[in-house]
């Protein structure tokens, strides 16, 4: 882990990167951005910010899970038409693979919808 705390140099991705993995508040920097792993918090307990008001329109969330859901659907069977694993392997092996990209995918989505509000909100 690396003690790199500067999200406010928005001039890339792997700003935005590390913002989602460690849920960044976009004001204060501070570790509050998520409640729960792929849930958002109502609002920053470090500053105050209003992290619900930002989130208002991510209305894409929906959508990003069902893709998410069909693409890892076409894995598995291409992977099952590949290797032909035993049935178990495939559900040891998929059940935490799916909950880890999806919960990995919001995350970052969420993290970029509120970063892009927030830099929205700061222009007049
Ligand atoms: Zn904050």
């Amino acid at each position: 882990m690396s003690a790199d705390d500067s999200p406010n140099e928005n001039m890339g991705q792997p700003g935005l990167v590390s913002a989602a993995l460690s849920g960044l508040c976009p004001r204060c920097g501070a570790r509050t951005l998520f409640a729960a792993p792929a849930r958002l918090a109502g609002q920053c307990s470090d500053c105050g910010l209003d992290v619900c008001k930002l989130e208002r329109g991510g209305r894409f969330v929906g959508v990003i899970t069902m893709l998410l859901a069909l693409a890892l659907i076409l894995a598995a069977l291409g992977v099952d038409a590949l290797l032909r694993p035993p049935l178990w392997l495939s559900l040891l092996f998929w059940g935490p693979v799916t909950v880890g990209i999806v919960i990995g995918s919001l995350r970052f989505y969420k993290t970029m919808w509120v970063y892009h509000q927030y830099e929205e909100h700061q222009q007049p």
